[in-house]
Parts: structure tokens; sequence; C-alpha cells
């Protein structure tokens, strides 16, 4: 999904570029390559600077690298070093009445002799590399034909736009003016009502921004002009996401799952060993309000690691359940459906529901399949549904596979769902008809970026730890204090915990990063006499299964494994997580596979191995140091690295925005929403 522009199709902006002025086949095709096609793109093609042109630089005053902008003539030009195999350099010599400024391109080419003719007037954009005699290499220059268009280039700020081959800031700059000066007043609000009252600043209307965002008065108006563009982004998103939450109220009718006094939720809490968190409480109270509401519960469940959703899920399910519905939940791999398979099952037959567990490679629908032991059909009768078994269906995608009926479902549950698709979701939902859903996340996702993917979801948050945790202590170190820090993990093994030990690769390659297969050797004699067991995705299911249960039950005292284990693996004992190469995971990840300890009552570390130079990994890996805030993790990350790379595969269905920045614009999203809400009220 891309936000289209703010346009409706017939609108006179949306006529070819074509149609403009000067516009012949060859710019159509330079300009195509920069995605410009209407005179639309053309108009919302932001500059990626400006330059103030009202005052010039005279050449005397240039500093050393320093950029800046000058004008002046050219006095003398030329071709030097034409020898043999060696690269020609072309140098001209620009002259402005107080000093002389040698341009010089290491790369000649054969039109530079003739653009750059002794006489001509040039606007030049450098930083000097040298003062005696002054001089800047490959300067961007703009050719100042007398007399034309002065007000356009020159004594004002101008725009430098996003340029391609054979298309120079003068003609592209030029198009710009004339494709306002022809269309800027049939340039619309896209809806009524939007105030010129921003969220940070007054903004201006649609036209002025526009014109503003390609000349400016002032340089502070590009960031207001901006401002007001990028409203018009979010609204024409929020638009779209109300308009389909609406459309969905209309045409759907929950099913009535809101529970049946608690009559399976009171046994479970009370086996469950503890008290549930008043945050837990809180959101319990949200979902069944939901589940027992008109239209079908369309909820994000976040919660940081930890923080006990699965409680929550059970719940909710149990709600569901009560009331006769039965239960799908999906995770997203095998491991993860397992560890839910065992709990779910130790909690929920004893109230007499069935549990079924459906993976790539296991089955457990052997017995009685379900349909046939459930009235479907005419009879919606409460009480003789609940007279039948109940059944929670865990599974990772496989519960997807067509022809594998979930009969009478009424909650559907996504746990770790920023792994899935929204396709994989919908295509779990229409098993149903209009189920209720429930998708958790532990990957906080900063507001801006809830609000843009998740719109259409209302928002739970869980924002408290289960009491008794023991605190995490989180440590980077460079690669050679390894041997202290091996000495360390051994300590702790002594007292009997366990550890994780990370790996970003399964088997080297040629990116140098180390791999669990080759250090698992290594790792059986440094640590001996502990031992160490192996989990990475290549394994087979039942390996992988075997493994997780040995060190589950603490036959195994450090588990190796890659990143697989980012989600959802829960045994309070492992107090200890090792990452080596941590520089080449995400922050969300590294956030995530510390959540794997600190589970438990005694203290956890978690060391994170790097000899990254690159600041920004440096920086990155000090927040994980600073924080153990998700919240705050997930938006250092997206100032960091920029939406697509923070949320991997989710991106898909992240908008591309010209003028929006979802790192900063929480304020303009806030007031698209609410804009758009009255309108639609
Ligand atoms: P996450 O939110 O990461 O999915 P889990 O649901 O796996 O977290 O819960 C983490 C651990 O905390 C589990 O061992 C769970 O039994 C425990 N837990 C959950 N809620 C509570 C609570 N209210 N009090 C104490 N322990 C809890
Ligand atoms: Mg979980």
């Amino acid at each position: 999904m891309s936000v289209a522009p703010a346009q409706l199709p017939d609108t006179p902006l949306a006529a070819p570029i074509a149609r403009l002025w000067g516009v012949g086949s060859e710019r159509v095709k330079q300009l195509a390559r920069l995605d410009i096609h209407t005179v639309e793109d053309l108009l919302l093609n932001k500059p990626h600077r400006y330059e103030d042109r009202r005052k010039l630089l005279p050449i005397a005053e240039l500093r050393l690298k320093e950029a800046a902008t000058v004008r002046g003539k050219i006095i003398a030009a030329g071709t030097k070093g034409w020898k043999k195999g060696a690269r020609a350099m072309f140098e001209c010599i620009l002259d402005d009445g107080t000093a002389r400024l040698h341009c010089r391109w290491w790369q000649a080419s054969s039109w530079m002799e003739d653009y750059y003719a002794v006489g001509r007037e040039f606007l030049v954009f450098g930083k000097p590399e040298s003062l005696r005699p002054r001089t800047v290499d490959h300067p961007e220059t703009e050719f100042v034909e007398p007399g034309e268009d002065e007000f356009i280039h020159v004594n004002r700020i101008v725009p430098i736009h996003p340029l391609t081959e054979g298309l120079t800031a003068r003609v592209m700059r030029t198009l710009v003016w004339r494709a306002l000066e022809r269309f800027e007043n049939q340039i619309e609000e896209p809806v009524p009502g939007i105030p010129h009252k921003g969220a940070t600043s007054n903004l201006p209307g649609r036209a002025n921004a526009v014109r503003m965002i390609h000349f400016p008065e002032e340089l502070t108006d590009v960031e207001i002009a901006r401002q007001r563009l990028a409203l018009d982004e979010f609204v024409e998103l929020q638009m779209q996401i109300q308009q389909r939450r609406k459309n969905f109220e209309a045409k759907s009718k929950a099913l009535p799952c809101g529970g049946d006094q608690n009559r399976l939720i009171k046994p479970f809490l009370v086996q469950l060993g503890f008290k549930l968190t008043d945050a837990q409480t809180r959101v319990l109270r949200e979902i069944r309000a939901d589940m027992g509401g008109a239209y079908p519960m369309r909820r994000l469940l976040q919660g940081d690691v930890g923080s006990g959703k699965t409680a929550v899920a059970a719940c909710a399910a149990l709600m569901s359940l009560e009331c006769g519905f039965n239960v799908a939940l999906m995770a997203p791999t095998e491991i993860l459906a397992e560890q839910h398979f065992r709990n779910f099952t130790r909690w929920f037959e004893p109230l007499g529901i069935k549990v079924e567990l459906q993976t790539g490679s296991r089955k457990t629908s052997n017995t009685q399949h379900p349909t046939s032991n459930i009235q479907r059909g005419g009879d919606k009768d409460h009480a003789s549904r609940i007279t039948h078994h109940t059944f929670l269906f865990i599974g990772t995608h496989a519960l997807l596979t067509s022809g594998f009926d979930l009969p009478q479902l009424g909650l559907v549950i996504i746990d770790e769902q920023h792994k899935f698709g929204v396709t994989q979701r919908e295509q779990l939902l229409r098993k149903g008809v209009y189920p209720h859903l429930l998708v958790m996340t532990a990957t906080p996702i900063p507001r801006t970026l809830g609000l843009t993917l998740y719109g259409d979801l209302d928002v739970s948050v869980i924002d408290e730890l289960p009491p008794g945790r023991g605190a995490i202590k989180t440590f980077v170190r460079p690669v050679d204090k390894l041997p202290k820090v091996w000495e360390f993990l051994r300590e702790k093994l002594k007292t009997g915990r366990q550890a994780y030990v990370v790996y970003p690769r399964v088997e080297e390659n040629a990116d140098g990063l180390k791999a669990v297969t080759k250090e698992f050797d290594n790792l059986k004699s440094k640590l001996a006499p502990f031992r160490v067991g192996l989990l990475h995705g290549r394994l087979k299911s039942a390996e992988k299964e075997a493994a997780m249960a040995d060190f589950r039950a603490k036959h195994m005292n450090v588990l190796l494994a890659t990143s697989l284990i980012e989600v959802g693996v829960d045994v309070p004992n492992a107090t200890v997580m090792l990452i080596e190469n941590a520089e080449s995971f995400g922050l969300a990840q590294l956030h995530q596979l510390r959540g794997r300890i600190g589970r438990g009552a005694h203290e956890s570390f978690c060391i994170l191995i790097s000899d990254a130079k690159n600041p920004d990994s440096r920086e990155r890996l000090r927040v994980l140091e600073e924080t153990n805030d998700g919240f705050r993790i997930a938006e250092a990350d997206l100032k960091l690295r920029g939406p697509g790379e923070l949320l991997g595969q989710q991106q898909s269905g992240l908008p591309r925005f010209r003028f929006g920045n979802l790192a900063e614009d929480l304020a303009l999203i806030h007031q698209a929403r609410e804009l758009v809400a009255n309108i639609l009220r």
C-alpha cells in the first residue's frame, strides 16, 4: 500500500507531466526515472536540500571545508593530463571580482569544454579542499543564462531537487516553477476542515504548503510546509483505516463470547499459582467488553517480553470457551506452539476442554474430529453447545492448511503477531464467521507505527511486569574479553543456573559472522563438564523439541542457539544470555532475546559481544545497556534504522510517505486521527 496523492484521479493535477510546456519525450523519460509521472508527482517531489542565494558569498570569503555557494564568470578552462592511460582532469577558473576559484573534475567528459566555456556565468556549490589556490572538487554547478528567470534561480532560497542524468537542478526548478504557476490554484484541500492550526505550529493551506516546500521565503518555512503535507498524508491513511473499520462494523455482528460467570476462568485462576497483575486484569476487562460487544473484537495486545501475555490469552480463550465457542491460537514457531500446547493442555484439560496441536510435523487431532462432536448449523442453542466438548486448537501456520476445519470458532489469538503477515491473519479469521481477534506482540511498536500499521485495531498495553522478577543487567563487551566472559558463565552454571549462547548464523558463510554449528564443539570442550545443547532452524522438529525438553528439564546447562529462540521461549531458570556478533542483530531482536532471561527470581545477565567500530552500531548496543524498556528501545531503533528495518517483514504493510516521518510525527498522526474521526462521525 502506498499513500495515494491526496487528490481524486480526475483532478487537473493528475495530468501527465508531458502536458507541461517544455516537457518532451526525453524529459518524460528522465522524470520517470525519478518516479515523476504526473503534475502532482512533480509538485510533491520534495527538494533534498536548499540553497540560500539571497546573499551569495564572495569567493574571497570562502572557508576551508565549509560548503558554500558562489557566483562568478569563467576566465579560463581546460582539460589536463591527457596522457595515454591516465584519466583526464577538467578544470575551470571562476572569478567574481573578489577572488578566483578553481573548480576541478577528476574525470573529464567531452561536453565540459563547451559547457564551461570562458565568459559564461555559473553558480557553484561546493566545499573548498584548499584555499591556496582556492579549489573545489566536483562542485555542483548551475549555468546562469543571461537575463533568464533570474527570480527563480537567484536572489532567493532555491530548492535542489533529486536529479537524474541529463536533468539539471535548474531545469527541474524551472519545471516546478512553471507547474506551480499554472496549477497552484487547482491544488485542493484533501478533506474539508483541516485547520490551519497544526499540532506544533500554525500550518498553511495545502496549496501554500506546496509552494513553500519548493520556494520558501525563509528556511524555517520548509519544516512548516512539510508538516502540513505530512498531515495530509496521515489524514489520507487514517481515512482508509477508519473507513475500513466502519465498513467492518457495519457488516459484521459479533458472536456472544463475553464469558459465562467465570465458570472456567475461576478454577483456572485458582490453579495458576499466581495472581494476575493489575495490568493483566485491566486488559482482561477491555477484552471482555469487546467479546461481549456488538462488533467482533479486533484488538492488539502489547506487552513487553515476560509481561504475562500468555495468561491473558488463556483467560480470553476461556471466555469464548465458557460460551461454547472454540478458540484457535497461532504461534510463529513450532517450539513456541509446542510450549503453548504443553501449558494449555495442563491448564485446560482438567476443565474439560480439548487441546489440539497442529504444526508442520505434529498433529494431535487423531482423536475424533471435532466437527463430528459439535452440532453445527441450525442448533445455536447455548445449553446444547456447552454439553459438548469445546476445543482449543494450537498450531503454527499449519493451522491455515485448507481442509483443516476450525468449527464454531469464537476467538482467534495470534501470538508474536509481528512474525505473521496480514494475509495470514485474515486467512485464519476466515476459518470462522467473524470470530473475535486478539493479536499479541512483545515487539513494542513506537506509537507512530502502531497508529499507522495497526490503526484499525484497538490497543491494550500490559505496562507492568509480574512481581518477584530478578533484575537483568546488560553489558557490551569486546571480543578480547571473551575469556573472562566464559569464566563468568561457568560461575553462574556452578550455582545451578542455565544459559543461552546465541550466534547469528547456522553455518559459516562469507560474511564472517559466527555460526552455531561451528562453535558447538568449541563450546562443548570450553564449558565441560557442563552440558551444551544445540538448537537452530535446520534441525528436524523432533530434534528441536528434544533440545528444548532437555534444556527445560535441566539435563542441559547451556543452550547454543540462533535467534530462533527469540520468540516466546520460557525457562525461568536460565539467567544468562550471551550473544556474539551482537551488532548483526536488530535492537528489537536483541531485546526479545534478552527477554528469555529475567523470568525467575534470580538476577540475570545479558552479555553482548561486539567489536563493531561503526558509531551507529555502538550507539544501538548502548541503548540496550541503558534501558530494559521495550518502548524506549523501539523508539531508538526507529530513529536509528528507520521503520522498514525495524519492522522486518511487517514493512510490506507500511505506506510510503513523501513528507511524513514516522520517527517524529506522533503529534501529527494523532491530529490526523482525530480529524478523520470527526469527519466520519
Ligand atoms: P510474554 O508476555 O512474554 O508472553 P509469558 O506469558 O510467557 O510472557 O509470561 C512470562 C512468565 O511470567 C511466565 O513464566 C508466566 O508464568 C509468568 N507470569 C505471568 N503472569 C504472572 C503473574 N501475574 N505473576 C507471576 N508470574 C506471572
Ligand atoms: Mg509470549
